[in-house]
């Protein structure tokens, strides 16, 4: 079986959305990248999340070739491609309709980074893709929707921001790993849901200020960034 550890790793990714309540039935995808393989694996189409196997796992190549596997690909396949593609730092996407961040999607407003919580994951605002086009959603449109997503991201820097709501649809989540992707796609819904409760309290809450925004986010992520523990240490 090729890449047993990148399935392993998928598979626990796509339990975790569900265990954190992101994934209701059979919604959502999450998908790991080898890049030194150049292949994908991904979970397969329509198949119940608690009977789901390491070896139940699509593998493809990065033009969407079934290189292993017996079951068909999540229908969502293009969209991560295109994201592998264009964000060639990531490691894993993850796509859920969260009810929080789906609300924010279905609204086409971008989420404020209203707090701290926000800064610490998020370098700004979540961004919302273009509403996608009748030619984009008659033609190719799994792939079209990776590229709305990217064009979003013209001026934005993916690594900093890694997460993204579609227009109408719901949100991507992506990481440097499996583990980082899941983790960033539940912080997404819990910061889209404190956005709401804060816009519900005062409509006319403001962003949080750049000063504190800039010193939690790059305590965290900078280069000179000192939260948690030290690489290394017990
Ligand atoms: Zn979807």
């Amino acid at each position: 079986m090729l890449l047993p550890d990148l399935r392993k790793q998928v598979l626990e990714c796509n339990l975790e959305l569900v265990r954190r309540g992101l994934v209701l039935y059979t919604f959502g995808n999450a998908s790991g990248i080898s890049r030194k393989e150049g292949l994908i694996a991904i979970k397969p189409s329509g198949v119940p999340y608690e009977k789901l196997r390491p070896e139940d796992l699509v593998v493809t190549d990065l033009e969407g070739k079934i290189v292993e596997g017996n079951l068909r690909p999540s229908s969502d396949l293009p969209t991560h491609l295109v994201l592998y593609k264009a964000f060639p730092k990531i490691g894993a996407v993850v796509h859920t309709h969260s009810e929080y961040a789906t609300a924010w999607a279905q609204a086409r407003k971008p989420i404020p980074c209203f707090g701290t919580t926000h800064a610490d994951y998020f370098h700004g605002p979540i961004p919302v893709t273009d509403v996608m086009t009748r030619e984009e959603i008659a033609s190719a449109y799994e792939k079209n929707t990776g590229d709305v997503i990217v064009r979003a991201f013209q001026g934005i820097d993916y690594s900093a921001i890694p997460a993204v709501l579609v227009a109408n649809h719901a949100s991507f989540a992506w990481g440097p790993d499996t583990e980082t992707a899941a983790h960033n796609a539940v912080v997404l819904e819990a910061v889209a849901r404190m956005a709401y409760f804060t816009v519900a309290i005062n409509e006319r809450a403001e962003a949080i200020g750049r000063d504190l925004h800039d010193r939690h986010h790059l305590r965290k992520h900078g280069s000179s960034a000192y939260y948690g523990q030290a690489k290394g240490a017990k």
